[in-house]
Protein backbone atom coordinates (compact mmCIF):
# COMPACT_ATOMS: atom_id res chain seq x y z
CA UNK A 1 0.00 0.00 0.00
CA UNK A 2 1.56 3.79 -0.88
CA UNK A 3 2.36 5.54 1.88
CA UNK A 4 -0.44 8.41 2.39
CA UNK A 5 -0.93 11.70 1.16
CA UNK A 6 0.13 14.58 3.06
CA UNK A 7 -3.36 15.88 4.48
CA UNK A 8 -2.57 19.26 3.40
CA UNK A 9 -1.18 18.65 0.10
CA UNK A 10 -4.74 16.74 -0.32
CA UNK A 11 -6.95 19.75 0.69
CA UNK A 12 -4.39 22.09 -1.11
CA UNK A 13 -3.94 24.21 1.43
CA UNK A 14 -0.59 25.46 3.21
CA UNK A 15 0.27 24.38 6.70
CA UNK A 16 -0.84 27.69 8.27
CA UNK A 17 -4.52 27.77 6.69
CA UNK A 18 -6.69 28.50 9.07
CA UNK A 19 -10.12 26.56 9.96
CA UNK A 20 -11.84 28.53 7.74
CA UNK A 21 -9.97 27.84 4.89
CA UNK A 22 -9.55 24.19 5.48
CA UNK A 23 -13.08 24.22 5.93
CA UNK A 24 -13.71 25.95 2.41
CA UNK A 25 -10.96 24.26 0.82
CA UNK A 26 -12.78 20.71 1.74
CA UNK A 27 -16.05 21.80 1.07
CA UNK A 28 -15.06 22.31 -2.90
CA UNK A 29 -13.39 18.45 -2.79
CA UNK A 30 -16.48 17.42 -1.65
CA UNK A 31 -18.80 18.94 -3.75
CA UNK A 32 -16.25 18.24 -7.00
CA UNK A 33 -15.18 14.41 -5.73
CA UNK A 34 -19.65 13.57 -3.95
CA UNK A 35 -20.63 10.33 -5.21
CA UNK A 36 -23.81 11.29 -6.43
CA UNK A 37 -21.77 13.67 -9.37
CA UNK A 38 -19.71 10.58 -10.18
CA UNK A 39 -21.97 7.47 -10.14
CA UNK A 40 -19.17 4.53 -10.64
CA UNK A 41 -16.60 6.53 -10.72
CA UNK A 42 -13.88 4.45 -8.25
CA UNK A 43 -10.91 7.42 -8.44
CA UNK A 44 -13.97 9.99 -7.47
CA UNK A 45 -14.74 8.23 -4.34
CA UNK A 46 -11.47 7.14 -3.14
CA UNK A 47 -10.56 11.42 -3.72
CA UNK A 48 -13.84 12.06 -1.94
CA UNK A 49 -12.91 9.35 0.95
CA UNK A 50 -9.01 10.53 1.35
CA UNK A 51 -10.36 14.48 1.37
CA UNK A 52 -12.73 13.75 4.36
CA UNK A 53 -9.80 11.77 6.26
CA UNK A 54 -8.03 15.14 5.41
CA UNK A 55 -10.34 17.41 6.98
CA UNK A 56 -11.32 15.09 9.75
CA UNK A 57 -7.49 15.54 11.35
CA UNK A 58 -7.14 19.31 10.04
CA UNK A 59 -10.55 20.37 11.42
CA UNK A 60 -9.59 19.19 14.75
CA UNK A 61 -7.17 21.45 16.19
CA UNK A 62 -5.85 18.83 19.23
CA UNK A 63 -5.48 16.13 16.12
CA UNK A 64 -3.77 18.49 14.06
CA UNK A 65 -1.59 19.70 16.26
CA UNK A 66 -0.18 15.76 16.70
CA UNK A 67 -0.32 15.34 12.84
CA UNK A 68 1.92 18.70 12.64
CA UNK A 69 4.69 16.69 14.98
CA UNK A 70 4.14 13.04 14.09
CA UNK A 71 2.86 12.96 10.51
CA UNK A 72 -0.15 10.04 10.11
CA UNK A 73 1.36 8.15 12.86
CA UNK A 74 0.59 10.91 15.08
CA UNK A 75 -2.97 10.37 14.41
CA UNK A 76 -5.04 7.56 15.28
CA UNK A 77 -6.38 5.57 12.00
CA UNK A 78 -3.82 7.47 10.09
CA UNK A 79 -4.39 5.88 6.46
CA UNK A 80 -6.96 4.75 4.21
CA UNK A 81 -7.76 1.14 6.07
CA UNK A 82 -8.35 3.16 9.74
CA UNK A 83 -10.61 5.40 8.19
CA UNK A 84 -12.85 7.18 10.91
CA UNK A 85 -16.50 6.80 10.67
CA UNK A 86 -17.72 9.61 13.07
CA UNK A 87 -16.62 12.54 9.89
CA UNK A 88 -19.25 11.38 8.61
CA UNK A 89 -21.68 12.94 11.39
CA UNK A 90 -19.07 16.51 9.93
CA UNK A 91 -20.25 15.64 6.40
CA UNK A 92 -23.88 15.98 7.02
CA UNK A 93 -23.42 19.26 8.83
CA UNK A 94 -20.74 20.63 6.09
CA UNK A 95 -22.43 19.57 2.93
CA UNK A 96 -26.56 19.40 4.21
CA UNK A 97 -26.11 23.31 3.09
CA UNK A 98 -24.54 22.37 0.26
CA UNK A 99 -27.16 19.54 -0.91
CA UNK A 100 -29.92 21.02 0.80
CA UNK A 101 -31.13 17.28 2.26
CA UNK A 102 -30.24 15.44 5.29
CA UNK A 103 -27.37 14.29 4.06
CA UNK A 104 -26.35 12.03 7.14
CA UNK A 105 -28.85 10.03 6.12
CA UNK A 106 -27.05 8.45 3.21
CA UNK A 107 -24.51 7.20 5.33
CA UNK A 108 -26.66 5.58 7.86
CA UNK A 109 -26.09 8.13 10.61
CA UNK A 110 -28.63 10.15 12.44
CA UNK A 111 -27.52 14.22 12.07
CA UNK A 112 -25.75 15.47 15.62
CA UNK A 113 -27.59 13.72 18.60
CA UNK A 114 -27.19 15.03 21.82
CA UNK A 115 -25.99 18.37 20.09
CA UNK A 116 -28.69 20.69 21.29
CA UNK A 117 -28.91 21.58 25.32
CA UNK A 118 -30.91 19.68 27.12
CA UNK A 119 -34.72 21.90 28.59
CA UNK A 120 -34.49 22.60 31.84
CA UNK A 121 -36.44 20.70 34.92
CA UNK A 122 -39.41 22.48 36.23
CA UNK A 123 -40.36 23.04 39.99
CA UNK A 124 -44.54 24.02 41.03
CA UNK A 125 -45.27 24.71 44.37
CA UNK A 126 -49.22 22.93 44.69
CA UNK A 127 -50.97 24.08 47.53
CA UNK A 128 -53.54 21.97 48.63
CA UNK A 129 -56.36 21.43 51.54
CA UNK A 130 -55.80 18.83 54.39
CA UNK A 131 -58.46 16.71 52.62
CA UNK A 132 -57.34 16.53 49.59
CA UNK A 133 -53.97 15.27 50.74
CA UNK A 134 -55.51 12.96 53.09
CA UNK A 135 -57.78 11.31 50.41
CA UNK A 136 -55.95 11.97 47.01
CA UNK A 137 -57.18 14.47 44.01
CA UNK A 138 -57.27 15.50 40.89
CA UNK A 139 -55.56 19.09 40.14
CA UNK A 140 -55.40 20.94 36.72
CA UNK A 141 -51.98 22.88 36.59
CA UNK A 142 -50.83 25.32 34.40
CA UNK A 143 -47.54 25.52 33.70
CA UNK A 144 -45.72 28.25 31.91
CA UNK A 145 -42.68 26.62 29.99
CA UNK A 146 -40.29 26.86 26.47
CA UNK A 147 -41.90 24.76 24.11
CA UNK A 148 -40.87 23.84 20.94
CA UNK A 149 -41.17 26.30 17.97
CA UNK A 150 -43.83 25.49 16.07
CA UNK A 151 -42.91 27.45 12.87
CA UNK A 152 -39.59 26.04 12.83
CA UNK A 153 -39.68 22.69 14.19
CA UNK A 154 -37.28 23.99 16.95
CA UNK A 155 -34.41 24.62 14.54
CA UNK A 156 -34.45 28.47 15.13
CA UNK A 157 -33.95 29.29 11.33
CA UNK A 158 -36.59 30.44 9.50
CA UNK A 159 -38.25 28.39 6.86
CA UNK A 160 -36.45 27.15 4.03
CA UNK A 161 -33.36 27.96 5.71
CA UNK A 162 -31.00 25.79 7.64
CA UNK A 163 -28.92 26.95 10.39
CA UNK A 164 -25.12 27.22 9.34
CA UNK A 165 -22.01 25.41 10.87
CA UNK A 166 -20.12 26.91 13.14
CA UNK A 167 -16.99 28.18 12.20
CA UNK A 168 -15.50 29.09 15.23
CA UNK A 169 -15.53 25.20 15.93
CA UNK A 170 -16.11 23.90 12.44
CA UNK A 171 -19.30 22.24 14.04
CA UNK A 172 -17.42 20.51 16.75
CA UNK A 173 -19.37 22.57 19.69
CA UNK A 174 -15.69 22.80 21.63
CA UNK A 175 -12.34 24.75 20.86
CA UNK A 176 -9.31 22.63 21.85
CA UNK A 177 -6.05 24.41 23.11
CA UNK A 178 -3.23 22.65 23.27
CA UNK A 179 -0.64 24.06 25.92
CA UNK A 180 2.49 21.86 26.42
CA UNK A 181 0.84 17.93 27.02
CA UNK A 182 -2.53 19.32 27.91
CA UNK A 183 -5.34 19.87 25.37
CA UNK A 184 -8.08 21.51 27.15
CA UNK A 185 -11.51 21.18 25.55
CA UNK A 186 -13.79 24.65 25.93
CA UNK A 187 -17.23 25.59 24.36
CA UNK A 188 -17.39 27.21 21.83
CA UNK A 189 -18.27 30.84 22.26
CA UNK A 190 -19.49 31.56 18.68
CA UNK A 191 -22.00 28.88 19.23
CA UNK A 192 -22.65 27.96 22.99
CA UNK A 193 -21.35 24.38 21.80
CA UNK A 194 -24.35 23.64 19.09
CA UNK A 195 -22.08 23.56 16.51
CA UNK A 196 -24.44 25.57 14.09
CA UNK A 197 -25.64 28.83 13.71
CA UNK A 198 -28.60 30.31 12.59
CA UNK A 199 -28.30 33.20 10.50
CA UNK A 200 -31.83 33.74 8.93
CA UNK A 201 -34.01 33.07 12.66
CA UNK A 202 -37.33 32.25 12.62
CA UNK A 203 -39.61 35.12 13.10
CA UNK A 204 -41.83 33.29 15.40
CA UNK A 205 -39.06 32.47 17.92
CA UNK A 206 -36.45 34.81 17.00
CA UNK A 207 -33.54 31.91 16.47
CA UNK A 208 -34.41 30.38 20.15
CA UNK A 209 -36.14 27.36 18.83
CA UNK A 210 -38.70 27.31 21.72
CA UNK A 211 -41.22 29.11 22.80
CA UNK A 212 -43.29 30.20 26.42
CA UNK A 213 -46.19 28.48 26.41
CA UNK A 214 -48.70 27.66 29.40
CA UNK A 215 -49.74 23.97 29.83
CA UNK A 216 -52.34 22.50 31.78
CA UNK A 217 -51.30 19.48 32.94
CA UNK A 218 -53.74 16.91 34.94
CA UNK A 219 -52.16 15.88 38.32
CA UNK A 220 -53.11 13.00 39.84
CA UNK A 221 -52.18 13.42 44.05
CA UNK A 222 -51.92 10.12 45.55
CA UNK A 223 -53.70 10.09 49.11
CA UNK A 224 -50.93 10.53 52.06
CA UNK A 225 -48.81 13.39 50.67
CA UNK A 226 -47.75 15.82 53.03
CA UNK A 227 -45.70 19.02 52.60
CA UNK A 228 -42.36 18.38 51.39
CA UNK A 229 -43.88 15.49 49.22
CA UNK A 230 -42.37 16.05 45.87
CA UNK A 231 -44.13 14.32 42.92
CA UNK A 232 -42.02 14.03 39.82
CA UNK A 233 -43.67 14.19 35.90
CA UNK A 234 -40.94 12.92 33.68
CA UNK A 235 -41.11 14.92 30.09
CA UNK A 236 -43.30 17.76 31.79
CA UNK A 237 -40.21 20.17 32.21
CA UNK A 238 -38.73 22.08 29.19
CA UNK A 239 -38.04 21.37 25.79
CA UNK A 240 -35.21 21.06 25.14
CA UNK A 241 -32.65 23.51 22.60
CA UNK A 242 -31.95 21.94 19.03
CA UNK A 243 -33.18 18.58 19.80
CA UNK A 244 -32.16 18.59 23.47
CA UNK A 245 -33.36 16.10 25.57
CA UNK A 246 -36.78 17.36 27.76
CA UNK A 247 -36.66 18.09 31.30
CA UNK A 248 -38.87 17.14 34.45
CA UNK A 249 -41.79 18.70 36.04
CA UNK A 250 -41.10 18.91 40.17
CA UNK A 251 -44.38 19.48 41.80
CA UNK A 252 -43.95 20.29 45.62
CA UNK A 253 -46.55 19.71 47.79
CA UNK A 254 -47.59 22.26 50.43
CA UNK A 255 -50.89 21.21 52.69
CA UNK A 256 -52.64 24.31 53.93
CA UNK A 257 -53.39 24.28 57.98
CA UNK A 258 -57.08 23.38 58.98
CA UNK A 259 -58.32 25.13 61.36
CA UNK A 260 -59.43 22.78 63.45
CA UNK A 261 -58.11 19.28 62.69
CA UNK A 262 -53.75 19.31 63.46
CA UNK A 263 -51.69 16.87 61.36
CA UNK A 264 -49.34 14.47 62.84
CA UNK A 265 -47.98 12.53 60.18
CA UNK A 266 -50.59 10.37 59.27
CA UNK A 267 -52.50 10.84 62.45
CA UNK A 268 -55.00 13.51 62.98
CA UNK A 269 -55.66 15.42 66.24
CA UNK A 270 -58.21 17.66 67.50
CA UNK A 271 -59.39 19.00 70.71
CA UNK A 272 -63.15 18.27 72.15
CA UNK A 273 -64.53 20.24 74.84
CA UNK A 274 -65.88 18.78 77.98
CA UNK A 275 -68.39 20.88 80.28
CA UNK A 276 -67.62 19.89 83.99
CA UNK A 277 -70.40 18.29 84.75
CA UNK A 278 -69.63 15.76 81.48
CA UNK A 279 -66.21 15.34 82.94
CA UNK A 280 -67.12 14.27 86.17
CA UNK A 281 -70.13 12.37 85.06
CA UNK A 282 -69.23 10.98 81.38
CA UNK A 283 -71.21 11.96 78.32
CA UNK A 284 -71.22 10.85 74.62
CA UNK A 285 -69.40 13.53 72.27
CA UNK A 286 -69.91 14.02 68.64
CA UNK A 287 -65.66 14.19 67.45
CA UNK A 288 -65.32 16.05 64.17
CA UNK A 289 -63.02 13.66 61.63
CA UNK A 290 -61.69 13.70 58.15
CA UNK A 291 -63.92 10.43 57.62
CA UNK A 292 -67.41 12.39 59.16
CA UNK A 293 -69.00 12.94 62.79
CA UNK A 294 -67.49 10.40 65.10
CA UNK A 295 -69.23 9.61 68.30
CA UNK A 296 -66.97 9.59 71.39
CA UNK A 297 -68.07 8.24 74.86
CA UNK A 298 -66.19 10.34 77.63
CA UNK A 299 -66.02 7.75 80.80
CA UNK A 300 -66.74 9.79 84.18
CA UNK A 301 -63.81 11.58 85.53
CA UNK A 302 -62.28 12.51 82.59
CA UNK A 303 -59.62 14.43 83.20
CA UNK A 304 -58.75 17.83 80.61
CA UNK A 305 -56.08 16.75 78.29
CA UNK A 306 -57.24 13.07 78.33
CA UNK A 307 -56.50 11.44 74.49
CA UNK A 308 -58.85 9.15 73.09
CA UNK A 309 -58.03 7.76 69.78
CA UNK A 310 -60.65 6.74 67.42
CA UNK A 311 -58.54 3.94 65.26
CA UNK A 312 -58.13 4.21 61.56
CA UNK A 313 -60.37 7.63 61.11
CA UNK A 314 -56.62 9.43 60.28
CA UNK A 315 -54.92 10.11 57.40
CA UNK A 316 -53.84 7.31 54.45
CA UNK A 317 -50.19 6.38 54.82
CA UNK A 318 -48.44 7.33 51.02
CA UNK A 319 -46.67 3.93 51.37
CA UNK A 320 -49.84 1.79 51.60
CA UNK A 321 -48.65 1.00 55.41
CA UNK A 322 -52.52 1.32 56.57
CA UNK A 323 -54.12 4.53 58.10
CA UNK A 324 -53.60 6.55 61.14
CA UNK A 325 -55.83 7.43 63.65
CA UNK A 326 -57.84 10.55 65.03
CA UNK A 327 -57.12 11.42 68.59
CA UNK A 328 -59.35 13.85 70.46
CA UNK A 329 -57.58 15.90 73.11
CA UNK A 330 -60.48 16.47 75.98
CA UNK A 331 -60.10 20.61 76.87
CA UNK A 332 -62.15 21.23 80.37
CA UNK A 333 -64.42 23.85 79.25
CA UNK A 334 -64.40 26.73 82.08
CA UNK A 335 -66.47 29.49 81.44
CA UNK A 336 -66.91 33.31 82.93
CA UNK A 337 -69.53 33.91 84.98
CA UNK A 338 -70.50 36.71 83.39
CA UNK A 339 -71.33 34.23 80.32
CA UNK A 340 -73.20 32.25 82.79
CA UNK A 341 -77.30 32.92 84.03
CA UNK A 342 -77.62 33.65 87.53
CA UNK A 343 -79.24 30.25 88.29
CA UNK A 344 -76.15 28.37 86.93
CA UNK A 345 -73.91 30.59 88.85
CA UNK A 346 -76.39 30.21 91.84
CA UNK A 347 -75.74 26.35 91.36
CA UNK A 348 -71.86 26.76 91.69
CA UNK A 349 -72.16 28.52 94.51
CA UNK A 350 -74.23 25.27 96.39
CA UNK A 351 -71.46 23.22 94.55
CA UNK A 352 -69.03 24.82 96.06
CA UNK A 353 -70.54 24.96 99.62
CA UNK A 354 -71.23 21.29 99.49
CA UNK A 355 -67.83 20.17 98.40
CA UNK A 356 -66.28 22.50 100.23
CA UNK A 357 -64.24 24.49 98.32
CA UNK A 358 -64.17 28.26 99.58
CA UNK A 359 -64.79 30.68 96.45
CA UNK A 360 -63.90 34.55 96.69
CA UNK A 361 -66.43 36.57 94.24
CA UNK A 362 -64.79 40.58 94.60
CA UNK A 363 -63.33 39.81 91.39
CA UNK A 364 -66.85 39.27 90.08
CA UNK A 365 -68.39 42.56 91.15
CA UNK A 366 -65.18 44.22 89.87
CA UNK A 367 -65.66 42.82 86.58
CA UNK A 368 -69.37 44.02 86.64
CA UNK A 369 -68.41 47.56 87.51
CA UNK A 370 -65.88 47.99 84.83
CA UNK A 371 -68.34 46.34 82.32
CA UNK A 372 -70.56 49.06 82.94
CA UNK A 373 -68.14 52.41 82.36
CA UNK A 374 -65.92 50.83 80.15
ZN1 LIG B 1 -39.11 29.17 15.46
ZN1 LIG C 1 -18.93 26.77 17.45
Amino acid sequence: MASPRDYYEILGVDREATQQEVKSAYRKLAVRYHPDRNPGDKMAEESFKEAAEAYAVLSDTEKRARYDRFGHRGVAGGGFSGFDPTVFGDFSDILGDFFGFGFGDMFGRARRSGAGQPGADLRYELHIELEKAAFGAEETLEIPRLERCESCSGSGSAAGTEAETCQGCAGQGQVRFTQGFFTVARTCPQCGGEGRVVTNPCTGCGGEGRVEKRRKIQLKIPAGVDTGTRLRLSGEGEHGRKGGRTGDLYVDIVVEPHERLHRDGSHILSEVELAYPQAVLGAELEVETLHGAESLEVPPGTKDGTRFRIKGKGIEQLNGFGKGDHIAVVRLAVPHPKNLSDEEVELLRELAELGGSEIKEGRRVFDRVKDLFG
